[in-house]
């Protein structure tokens, strides 16, 4: 994984006049409400994936697992699209979330909890 992605040119091509939905119900429930229920779908799609791989690929999972790399990268982007669409709508940054959720696991860490689930 990268350490220096240039989210520009992505977060540029958010702004596209064709989500038209958006634009009607833009800063409202409905909107919220909209991109929620899109990232759900788009996760539920992505799982599916995985799902009929573990059907299909039973005997040969990890194989059969890279078979669908494409489909499963398609998928991934979907569900990268809604989320990153959410931090819009919040005003938030990506960076903010990863040092909230970093700073989340290192306490964990350090409270042990984690080393506790892992026991269990
Ligand atoms: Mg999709």
């Amino acid at each position: 994984m990268s350490d220096a992605i240039n989210l520009g040119p992505y977060k540029r091509s958010m702004d596209d006049d064709s989500v038209v939905y958006i634009e009607h119900h833009e800063g409202s429930a409905m909107e919220l409400g909209y991109l929620c229920m899109g990232l759900a779908g788009e996760t539920g799609e992505l799982v599916d994936v995985f799902k009929k791989a573990v059907r299909n690929g039973h005997d040969d999972f990890p194989r059969d697992l890279r078979n669908l790399t494409p489909e499963i990268l398609n998928e991934m982007g979907d569900v990268m699209w809604y989320f990153f669409q959410l931090l819009r709508f919040m005003d938030v940054e990506l960076e903010d979330i990863l040092d909230m959720n970093m700073a989340k696991l290192q306490r964990r860490h350090k409270a042990g909890t984690i080393a506790d689930l892992r026991r269990k």
